[in-house]
């Protein structure tokens, strides 16, 4: 069980990610509105390396939005004093390892796990 203390520093953790992710969301946005305003003369070559950027860039929001949902995610735990419980083993997640990755919903005994099955499965 968290203190109210340590549930606030998760809160205020919480609430940056948020930020940080629509400011990145708001910048990805206007380079898609440059991008349209000065289409006009531009060579082939240009617009394939052009391309290329704004496919990353799709990419990287479409990671950014599902960053986004799981911290939304993480909040609502909190808010309901769930964020601490492994929901594997439902024991309790360090306060620490929450500190440093809040979104995360398993204990570290039980991600080790996970990591471990993954590296068995993966073919060489
Ligand atoms: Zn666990």
């Amino acid at each position: 069980m968290l203190t109210t203390e340590q549930q606030n520093e998760l809160r205020a953790r919480l609430q940056a990610e948020i930020t940080r992710i629509a400011d990145h969301a708001q910048s990805g946005l206007e380079f898609t509105m440059d991008r349209d305003r000065d289409r006009i003369g531009r060579d082939s070559m240009d617009e394939a390396t052009e391309e290329e950027t704004f496919s990353t860039e799709l990419r990287l929001r479409d990671r950014e939005a599902g960053l986004l949902a799981k911290v939304r995610e993480a909040m609502q735990r909190l808010e309901t004093g769930a964020i601490d419980e492994c929901e594997e083993c439902s024991e309790p997640i360090g306060f620490k390892r929450l500190l440093a990755r809040p979104v995360t919903t398993l204990c570290f005994e039980c991600k080790s796990a996970r990591e471990q099955v993954e590296a068995d499965e993966r073919p060489e």
